[in-house]
């Protein structure tokens, strides 16, 4: 299956000179290679503007990663679905582990930021996954149910319509570990179907990426998964020749 989205989360890492170091061998890359699947780049908040400008007019779009549950008013330190629609951000980043631990985000928190970029139509890239814990007691499935089931919970049955989900294992983040082809695929095949069900339609109007420790060694057995749109890369995505070979791998699979 051809795969639709290349997602690279930069997490708190850049500057202007790794930016430019990034972006514009991607630009080019896509450009003679005629990459099909759409490359979603997500920089920390402040170089948002300045790679939207490296990328303008190619079929890379900027993402950010994070979003206030707030348009606008008096919340100090935050930044809204409003200011990133007005820098043409089209993806918004939320459920990641990483906001879940360190920031404390509960489901809750995930549904309104859910709700705020659905409200100003632009596109939520929604991580889901299970602890190694979690893993190792075969609850993968029930807990990926859990995190889906809050946001259709509070937003209703059309809630995934035009949505990427991110299944990433947390015990797969930045672990160099990752499950086994087949578990990946049967995880993805149940998400797929579950929000099918809940969504009481067979036509599928959502995106459903794998990510966890996906590098340039692993990415072309990955590519061998059916059922899943295409991957969520971290830390491979900071050095420009792990990541366009990872590209290639993706663009001749
Ligand atoms: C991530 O941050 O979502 C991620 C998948 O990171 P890494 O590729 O480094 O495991």
């Amino acid at each position: 299956m051809k795969k639709k989205f290349i997602i690279a989360n930069w997490k708190l890492n850049g500057s202007k000179e790794l930016l430019n170091n990034l972006l514009i061998p991607m630009v080019d890359f896509v450009n003679i290679n005629k990459i099909t699947s759409t490359l979603i780049i997500v920089p920390p908040f402040v170089y948002l503007d300045r790679a939207y400008n490296i990328v303008m007019n190619t079929n890379i779009m900027i993402g950010a990663q994070n979003v206030d549950i707030h348009s606008s008013g008096a919340y100090t330190g935050e930044i809204s679905i409003a200011m990133l629609n007005d820098i043409n951000v089209k993806y918004v980043m939320i459920g990641h582990s990483e906001r879940r631990l360190y920031h404390k985000e509960n489901d809750l928190l995930i549904a309104k930021k859910f709700y705020i970029i659905k409200s100003y139509k632009l596109i939520p890239i929604f991580c889901i996954g299970e602890t190694e814990q979690d893993y190792k007691s075969h609850m993968t499935k029930k807990i990926c149910q859990q995190q889906i089931d809050v946001i259709f919970n509070s937003i209703g049955e059309h809630a995934f319509h035009n949505t990427i989900i991110a299944y990433e294992p947390i015990w797969a983040i930045g672990s160099g570990k990752i499950p086994s082809i087949a578990f990946i695929q049967d995880v993805c095949i149940f998400i797929t179907s579950y929000i099918l069900n809940k969504q009481k339609t067979s036509k599928k109007s959502f995106f459903i990426q794998y990510g966890g420790s996906i590098d340039e060694n692993n990415i072309k057995e990955l590519c061998t998964i059916s059922g899943i749109d295409g991957f969520l890369i971290g830390s491979a995505s900071l050095s420009i020749s792990r990541f366009l070979k990872i590209l290639n791998v993706v663009s001749h699979s």
